[in-house]
């Protein structure tokens, strides 16, 4: 049975998805879309470090398995919004070298079919959509812009402005991160964000992060030709029988089977689900899969080389909200390393209850008294080293049946080595008697995933055009990380938000709402204030 026809249905509400509906639905165009988590309870236990961490509160139960067959509990979350509930909200663009082929010492970065400059125009509107605060003019990498950031920079406090002018003793070049959150540090009293410890990693409780559900999907959820599900998670695409459309979109909606049919169908679950949604989707006219003719759904599945340096001193450090520093010197290289290296940044606050749930193995937790973490949480200053992560056709997500499989084997393991080498004796000749915890990011761990169906002008080598609609199937689009066809060493998701309504305004063209276009503008929730 059809459960309604819409013109345009989308699944998924995180960074692509949740753009995306803020985009379309103005244009008055009859809209679904289906979302598998509920919106994200609004509760204490939001900041509540115990609950997040210790507890995994809000992380999904789901299992899937390894390339050797290994169960993973994956790092990741099923709610409006999507994993932008729990992003940093570090909104970078990516270098304009990023879109171009790049040598690596273990390999080659593709280049992009769509250059830095295509893309620019998108940045910028995705900026204002997720009122993006930074400064610009710091830092030697950054790539040419059309207009200043929409907010002033979140300011380093005071510990972290005295290692920022401390590296700048020592010629390099720190920056303020690009953060949407809602500070206003002028007038504090109109400022919805209040500069809390439990922010990166956490959902916000105040509402006041510039995230997929409140930016994107709540300024439009009461039009009356948008209908959002949630608690739909999306089982299956069904295909004419030519194969060239989608016909059906399979649905679980609070327990119950549904389908709904589309003239336009976009996936967007995140890289790793659309794929899984392709892959579970095979039919007589796809076999392998839908809109897998070339073999590449689920291929070349990227999720940066991430190490966390968490640096022990012997003064405490006072620092409410250490996220607002970043280092990009390192990022094309160094002399005698003529090859990329990555980015620094510092990460959220390290709370007591996240050095306990984070602490090594060996140490029994449990047993050890709080106050031994405070006392150390207290002292430490959090780093994040990003090296690129270079796709690998057998680096990827494959289904059996309903079991998901992330087949995933490291590489670019030099850059990331010498970035964290390098940052740790740059650490040290700041305060030589702090000592460090690495620790390197493992297959659970999703949150930067990318590339599983990456977008370019060949169908041999790619599952979507360039307007990330697939080549195979008219109207199916996929529209969240998945296009991705290298993943620089930068966080992906401004660059997902400003592709998602640059595919948003293709579609809106596609429709007949070249009116509507000419007057258009991203739906930003809130004015600007200070
Ligand atoms: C702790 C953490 C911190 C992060 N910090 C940053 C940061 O500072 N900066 C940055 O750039 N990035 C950051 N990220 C990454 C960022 O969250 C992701 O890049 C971004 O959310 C990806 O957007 P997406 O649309 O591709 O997928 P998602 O945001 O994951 O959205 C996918 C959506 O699809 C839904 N869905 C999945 N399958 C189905 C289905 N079958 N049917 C219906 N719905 C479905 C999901 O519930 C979800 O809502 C962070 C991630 C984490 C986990
Ligand atoms: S720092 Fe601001 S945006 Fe982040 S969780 Fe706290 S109040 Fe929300």
């Amino acid at each position: 049975m059809n459960n309604g026809h819409y013109d345009i249905i989308i699944i998924g509400t995180g960074a692509g998805g949740g753009t995306l509906a803020n985009v379309l639905a103005p244009s008055g165009k009859k809209i679904l879309v289906l979302e598998r988590g509920t919106f994200l309870p609004k509760e204490k236990a939001n900041w509540d470090s115990q609950e997040v961490y210790g507890k995994d509160r809000y992380r999904t139960k789901e299992i899937w398995y390894d390339k050797d067959g290994n169960p993973v509990n994956p790092f990741t979350h099923y709610f409006v919004g999507g994993n932008t509930k729990f992003y940093g909200s570090a909104l970078y663009r990516f270098r304009d070298r990023d879109f171009k082929e790049v040598v690596h010492k273990d390999g080659i970065s593709p280049e992009w079919a769509l250059k830095y400059r295509d893309f620019e125009p998108y940045y910028t509107k995705a900026e204002k959509l997720y009122e993006v605060h930074g400064k610009r003019g710091l830092d030697p990498t950054e790539p040419p812009f059309s207009e200043e950031y929409p907010y002033p920079p979140i300011s380093h406090e005071p510990y972290i402005e005295k290692i920022y002018y401390a590296l700048k003793d020592k010629g390099l070049h720190p920056s303020y991160q690009p953060l949407g959150i809602k500070l206003n540090e002028i007038h504090r009293v109109l400022s919805s964000c209040v500069r809390c410890n439990t922010c990166d990693g956490f959902p916000c409780l105040v509402d006041a992060k510039a995230d997929a559900d409140v930016n994107g999907v709540r300024p439009v959820m009461t039009y009356p030709n948008l209908t959002l599900m949630t608690e739909a998670k999306v089982l299956r695409l069904h295909t004419s029988a030519s194969g060239r459309e989608v016909t059906g979109v399979e649905a679980e909606v609070a327990g119950e089977h549904q389908i709904f049919s589309g003239d336009i169908v976009v996936v967007a679950c995140g890289a790793i689900n659309s794929a899984v949604l392709l892959l579970k989707s095979a039919s007589e006219k796809h076999p392998n899969g839908l809109a897998n003719g070339s073999d590449q759904v689920g291929r070349n599945y990227m999720r940066h080389k991430i190490s966390a340096i968490v640096a022990l001193g012997i003064k405490p450090n006072p620092t409410v909200y250490p996220k607002t520093l970043a280092v990009n010197d390192f990022y094309w290289g160094e002399p005698d390393f003529p090859y990329p290296m990555g980015h620094v940044q510092t990460l959220g606050n390290i709370t007591e209850d996240r050095a306990a749930a984070n602490s090594p193995s060996f140490v029994p937790s449990a047993l050890i008294p709080r106050g031994v973490f405070k006392a150390v949480a207290d002292r430490t200053t959090p780093w994040f080293l990003m090296a690129e992560d270079l796709p690998d056709p057998n680096n990827r997500v494959r289904v059996e049946g309903e079991k998901i499989f992330l087949e995933y084997t490291n590489n670019n393991d030099e850059a990331l080595d010498r970035l964290v080498n390098r940052w740790k004796q740059i650490l040290r000749s700041l305060d030589p008697l702090s000592i460090f915890f690495t620790t390197e990011m493992s297959l659970k761990d999703v949150g930067h995933q990318c590339g599983t169906c990456r977008f370019g002008e060949d169908p041999a080598t790619s599952v979507l055009d360039l307007n990330c609609r697939t080549h195979e199937v008219d109207n199916l689009y996929v529209v969240d990380g998945a296009f991705f066809p290298s993943s620089a060493a930068l966080n992906p998701t401004l660059t997902i938000m400003a592709n998602a309504i640059r595919v948003g305004e293709h579609l809106l063209e596609r429709m007949g709402q070249t009116a509507y276009l000419q007057n258009s503008k991203v739906n930003c929730l809130s004015s600007r204030v200070g």
